[in-house]
């Protein structure tokens, strides 16, 4: 109840006016969010690194409704990713297609990503697709499909929430993606996902078995006990090495249990924010959990 209250919330343009100028807010978002700059990212990314940790950079930004935008972001992205060749190999970047322009005009979108993905191909720098709100996700899936023969090494985040799921990934013939399984970060209606998160975790074991038999260099991006330790069964159960999947987290959250991974062999992937439009990411870690909230309102009342 609450958390969907908080997803509506991440929707709210006038809260995010309102909570984006509030300055005592900044503790509670530098804990989810790198910094505001490039150079503040890739910094973060290099102590990542120092732990043997690989890092995803994400320009924050989404749902944007101006094509002038989108192409501004793309820029952005590509400087991101010549960043990373230069600075930080073995990085990815992860982007959202609502802020390349999905939702405006899926024909610029798709132009869009092609730039990001033929950088990435120059520079040697995988491009992840995040999976949004169902509302895109049908169009960002189409996209990224089309493009993934000629981009076979891209990625793309899948929701063990959404009840279309297993029968998508039985579209993917032509070539096996590259995925990333979340459990669903968005308000989506009953129809649509899962609500239950027993419902939901189960169907996250599910597909990790499936991932793990028919998609290469899976990622399991997940904090969750309970998932991670299916994951490394199910893994040693099919015959797949520790070097052949990984283990992906948002940046602040369960830092040591990163490690630990880390040091048991396992190859882990930090989801590394970074920009000024933090405020809907933030709102779904605060819908992940009610802990989270608690901090966020000590820091409007300046506690
Ligand atoms: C690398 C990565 C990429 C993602 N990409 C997408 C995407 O493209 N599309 C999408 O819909 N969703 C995405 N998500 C979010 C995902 O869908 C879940 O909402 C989120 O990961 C929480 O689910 P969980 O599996 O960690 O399990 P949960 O059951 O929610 O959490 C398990 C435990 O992890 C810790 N934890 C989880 N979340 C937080 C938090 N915010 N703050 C502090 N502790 C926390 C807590 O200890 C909690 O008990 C991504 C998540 C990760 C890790």
């Amino acid at each position: 109840m609450l958390s969907n209250l908080l997803l509506k919330a991440a929707e709210s343009k006038k809260l995010e006016r309102q909570i984006s100028k509030n300055k005592l807010t900044r503790g509670l978002v530098s804990r989810f969010v790198a910094g505001v700059t490039l150079e503040e990212a890739i910094k973060a990314t290099k102590e990542l690194n120092k732990d043997g940790i690989d890092v995803s950079l994400d320009l924050l930004g989404e749902s944007v409704f101006d094509l002038a935008e989108s192409t501004r972001a793309t820029d952005q992205y590509i400087e991101t990713i010549e960043a990373i060749a230069e600075h930080v190999p073995g990085s990815t970047v992860s982007v959202k297609l609502s802020q390349l322009g999905i939702a405006v005009d899926v024909a610029a979108c798709a132009k869009n990503l092609e730039r990001l993905f033929e950088a990435g191909e120059q520079n040697g720098v995988v491009v992840e697709v995040d999976m949004e709100h169902s509302s895109v996700g049908r169009d960002t899936m189409d996209l990224f499909r089309k493009a993934l023969p000629r981009y076979p090494q891209s990625r793309m985040a899948i929701q063990a929430a959404l009840r279309s799921t297993p029968e998508d990934l039985e579209t993917f013939t032509e070539v096996k993606p590259r995925l990333r399984l979340v459990k669903g970060a968005y308000d989506e209606p009953l129809h649509r996902a899962q609500q239950d998160r027993k419902e939901v975790t189960a169907q996250y074991l599910h597909l990790t078995r499936y991932v793990l038999a028919n998609c290469p260099d899976p990622a399991f991006g997940t904090h969750d006990d309970i998932c991670i330790d299916f994951a490394k069964q199910a893994a040693k159960d099919a015959g797949v090495d520790k070097k052949d999947y990984e283990f992906q987290m948002l940046y602040g959250v369960r830092r040591d249990l990163q490690k630990e991974l880390v040091r048991d062999g396992y190859r882990v992937r930090v989801y590394l924010p970074f920009g000024t439009q933090w405020y809907p990411y933030l709102m779904r870690r605060m819908a992940e959990r009610p802990a989270n909230l608690l901090f966020f309102l000590r820091s409007l009342v300046g506690g």
